[in-house]
């Protein structure tokens, strides 16, 4: 493997003369190379230049932290499944349609999770699961926002995955729930099946390749909901997570719902930040059970879904939560 021997002929060089090779030195044998190993011209010339760069990361990494008083480990060699993925930086791949030409490789026909916006800068191929992903990084000039005067409030949920202080609700897809629900389903399976089985490694199989399923599925809602709000208002009241009790949640279905909120919340606030728009985390104590017309405090339970107050407002009581979250806001700001 190309990793090891390179980073064998680092040590060896920095043993015989004290001195290390750099990258440039180690990436122009690669022609020679070529000529003596016949199965490096099967892989792409900017594949080989890139698994020089990861060494010599990593070994900028490691003195990094040696500067810094630290102990770190030396790069270590790389088993075969530890190194399970490669990159174009530039050129070597075109896509076309559901269709993907890999230099050296061929063409492989590929599931689009969504469409590629922008300019395609590299492609990496990623190895998970036994499956394989092809993974493009894509630069792309934005279009300014027109600016906006209109402020939202924002609801995290479980059922939906945001509420609007406007109304409007973003659910989760019917396809996402289903995901979710088959996940759940494996997640007993696995646990039902005996430690160390045949049975049980299998359905783990199964499981991993689910969650992954289920994660592709919620990152591209998340973006396409933030999207649209960002789009839409100049700021955006939402509730500051709590961190803290999210760790120590070991509910397999609650632990989804908070990565998908952080990974939403995330999500929000980088094309917010980028756009030009203003994202304003509140405090989110006590936003279900204040009236958002009076200020009172309406005790109910998780079970009541309608805010009755007697000043007269009757509302959803996810909507009244949500325009809470907006007033905290603009007494912040
Ligand atoms: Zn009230």
């Amino acid at each position: 493997m190309l990793y090891n021997r390179l980073l064998e002929e680092r040590i060896v060089a920095y043993k015989s003369h004290g001195k290390s090779l750099s990258y440039f030195e180690q990436a122009n044998t690669f022609n020679e190379r070529k000529k003596h190993i016949p199965a490096m011209k099967q892989v792409h010339s900017q594949v080989l230049q890139d698994v020089a760069r990861r060494l010599e990361k990593a070994y900028q990494f490691f003195f990094r932290r040696v500067k810094q008083g630290e102990t770190p480990g030396f790069p270590r060699f790389k088993p075969k499944q530890r190194y399970d993925s490669f990159t174009y930086p530039q050129g070597g791949y075109v896509l076309q349609g559901n269709k993907l030409k890999l230099s050296k490789i061929g063409v492989v026909k590929i599931k689009l999770h969504r469409s590629l916006e922008g300019s395609i800068k590299t492609c990496t191929i990623i190895m998970k699961n036994s499956c394989y992903y092809a993974c493009f990084s894509c630069e792309m000039e934005l279009e300014p926002l027109l600016p906006s005067q209109e402020l939202i409030g924002v609801d995290l949920g479980l059922k939906h995955l945001a509420i609007t202080s406007e109304g409007e609700t973003f659910m989760a897809s019917k396809h996402y729930r289903h995901s979710e629900r088959k996940l759940i389903q494996l997640q007993r399976s696995v646990s039902r099946k005996k430690k160390d089985s045949h049975r049980r490694k299998k359905a783990v199989q199964v499981l991993a390749k689910q969650y992954e399923k289920v994660a592709n599925q919620r990152k591209d809602h998340a973006h396409k909901v933030s999207r649209k709000l960002v789009n839409r208002y100049g700021l955006i009241a939402i509730e500051q997570l709590n961190v803290q009790s999210m760790i120590q949640n070991r509910h397999l279905a609650k632990s989804i719902a908070d990565t998908g909120w952080s990974q939403f919340v995330q999500y929000i606030v980088y094309k917010a930040e980028s756009a030009g728009r203003v994202v304003v985390q509140v405090d989110p104590r006590g936003t279900s059970q204040q009236c958002s017309e009076c200020g009172n405090i309406v005790k109910k339970s998780l079970a009541e879904r309608i805010h009755r107050c007697p000043c007269g407002y009757t509302g959803d009581r996810d909507i009244n939560a949500a325009r809470n979250i907006l007033q905290r806001a603009l007494q912040v700001s």
